[in-house]
């Protein structure tokens, strides 16, 4: 058994790559989760980009445990705001995690932009990291449009001002499963699969 890690604490997120790894066959690799390895240090995010994120996450991961390592970063990347919160997402008004305020913030920059003008991704990039050095980094993208008001209590993050592509529901509005589908977060799980079927065969 290989046993892997997702530098992470949230298990949905844990749960996600079981299921895509069951999905996909795959045997032979136990996924770990931060809490299920010794601490360590966890330097803040200071890269420009999402890639840059989660690299270095990876890396810091595979250095602590010698484990192969997954890392994630995402955020909101509003058309509107040239890109932006971008990596800023979760600290958007200041204030790490306040979901609430962070897409006040982001409806009150665009309250003059009109609805053909509101697009916005949720974007994902993931690594995956060896103790080799060699790593997998990819990419996911869940295009949709912005709301005028939040609507929905499912999710998290700006979920209640996201409306997927060929939605009419937000993605706070959606049922979890169906969120899981077609995320961002998914879309990047899902492009590492041929890099954790060589992971399992090894
Ligand atoms: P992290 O990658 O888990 O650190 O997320 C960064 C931030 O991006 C979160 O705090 C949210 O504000 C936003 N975000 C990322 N993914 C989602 C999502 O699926 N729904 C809503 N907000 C998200």
């Amino acid at each position: 058994m290989t046993k892997l890690l997702l530098a992470t604490r949230n298990a949905k997120k844990l749960q996600e790559l079981r299921r895509i790894l069951e999905a996909e066959s795959i045997e032979g690799i136990e996924v770990v989760g931060l809490n299920d390895v010794d601490d360590f240090p966890e330097a803040p995010e200071t890269a420009p980009d999402f890639e840059g994120n989660a690299a270095a996450k990876a890396r810091d991961a595979v250095a602590a445990t010698g484990l192969p390592s997954i890392a994630d970063d995402s955020g909101l990347a509003v058309d509107a705001l040239n890109g932006m919160p971008g990596v800023l997402s979760a600290r958007w008004s200041g204030k790490h995690g306040d979901d609430e305020a962070n897409l006040n913030l982001v409806l009150a920059q665009l309250t003059d932009t009109p609805p053909e003008r509101r697009g916005a991704a949720f974007i994902c990039a993931a690594v995956l990291a060896h103790p080799t050095g060699e790593k997998t980094t990819v990419r996911g993208e869940w295009r949709g449009t912005l709301t005028t008001k939040p609507r929905g209590t499912n999710g998290f993050g700006y979920d209640p001002i996201f409306i997927p592509e060929h939605e009419t529901r937000t993605s706070a509005e959606l049922p979890p499963e169906e969120k899981d589908k077609s995320s961002h977060r998914a879309q990047a799980l899902r492009a590492l699969i041929p890099a954790l079927k060589a992971l399992a065969a090894h």
